[in-house]
């Protein structure tokens, strides 16, 4: 399927015990999928996909009534709490067979359901994938600000690629989910892979608002654990800094030797003290560099277990005469 001009919207919605929240804001994304409709941007066949993960609230209850009173509502549940990233991942398999394009989004209310209107524009344009980009960081408190920010910096500087400031409010169009399909990985991290299935894409950005109700699931904690999980299921790069340290302490055990050495010349030290200090400097050293070069075979491992797709075509000139 690729239909550009009335598309087929789902918005994927993970939801995981909000039953505070769920009733203020379901309506609001059915308005949007009307809205959108009307303006005869979207196929009026689009419908508004909820994810139930595992909640213990009675989330899948009213999950269910709302499917009743408006085919324009359906869900989803998983059979057990699974986390936002794999409740999000679910959506979309559910979703790639069904729909020309997904919209991701999280059920609080805090991303501006409005940009969806750019995100729809922008695939009409030839776009396989929207990235919803924050536009400022007003309402959070400072410290979210600087936690968040600075998660990103570091993912970067660790080696995964990531869009600065987007989550995971994006536009995916059935295609771009086909060939993500093919990614086989268990850790999940999307903000991290979505990149890597390339297409053509672009940025919408958007005011981020407080959560309409309910609180939040993602402390600091779940938050540095994304974090932890975003680096090392995206990039190997931990390894080399091993091994580069290793040089770094071998480059010093080294000097270590000699500076020993010339103790002992000038007879400063009891007799073994130098033999022993080399032999620590020299070994410590050697150590690293090996748990670096081992590292670096395990990560190579790593990243062949992934499996991930080696190639993906964008376009082919056969095709492209076809449909002219
Ligand atoms: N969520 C989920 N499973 C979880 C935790 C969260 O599906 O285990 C959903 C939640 O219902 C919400 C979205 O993920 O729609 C984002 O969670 P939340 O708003 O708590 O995180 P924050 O916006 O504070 O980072
Ligand atoms: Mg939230």
């Amino acid at each position: 399927m690729n239909n550009r001009e009335n598309p087929i919207l789902y918005i994927v919605i993970p939801c995981y015990n909000e039953q505070e929240v769920l009733p203020i804001t379901a309506p609001l994304f059915l308005k949007k999928l009307q809205d959108l409709t009307a303006a005869g941007k979207i196929s009026p066949d689009s419908r508004v996909l909820f994810v139930n993960d595992g909640s213990k609230d009675r989330t899948w209850q009213i999950i269910c009534d709302l499917a009743t009173a408006d085919p324009h509502y359906i869900g989803i549940s998983q059979s057990r709490n699974r986390g936002h990233q794999n409740a999000v991942l679910a959506g979309l398999m559910e979703a790639k067979d069904r729909c020309d394009i997904t919209i991701s989004i999280d059920c609080d209310g805090q991303d501006d359901i409005n940009a969806m209107d750019a995100m729809v524009d922008a695939y009409r344009d030839g776009c396989e994938i929207v990235y919803g980009v924050r536009s400022s960081r007003a309402t959070d408190t400072f410290f979210k600000r600087f936690t968040a920010e600075g998660f990103y910096k570091l993912l970067n500087a660790m080696g995964a690629e990531v869009v600065f400031n987007h989550a995971d409010y994006r536009l995916m169009s059935a295609r771009a989910l086909q060939e993500f399909a093919k990614f086989r990985e268990v850790n999940l991290y999307l903000r991290g892979m979505v990149p890597l299935v390339g297409f053509k894409s672009t940025c919408v950005a958007y005011e981020r608002h407080e959560r309409i109700a309910g609180e939040s699931h993602y402390p600091l904690s779940k938050m540095l654990s994304l974090a932890f999980d975003g680096i090392t299921s995206l990039s190997v790069k931990p390894i080399r800094l091993i091994t580069g340290f290793g040089c770094f302490v071998a480059v010093v055990s080294f000097l270590g030797v000699i500076w020993a050495i010339v103790q002992a010349i000038l007879g400063h030290t009891v007799s073994g003290w130098a033999s022993t200090t080399s032999i620590i400097c020299f070994v410590s050293g050697v150590q690293l560099i090996c748990l670096g070069v081992i590292g670096e075979y395990i990560g190579k491992i790593y990243m062949e277990t992934k499996a991930r797709p080696r190639y993906i075509i964008s376009e082919r000139t056969w095709d492209r005469k076809e449909k002219d």
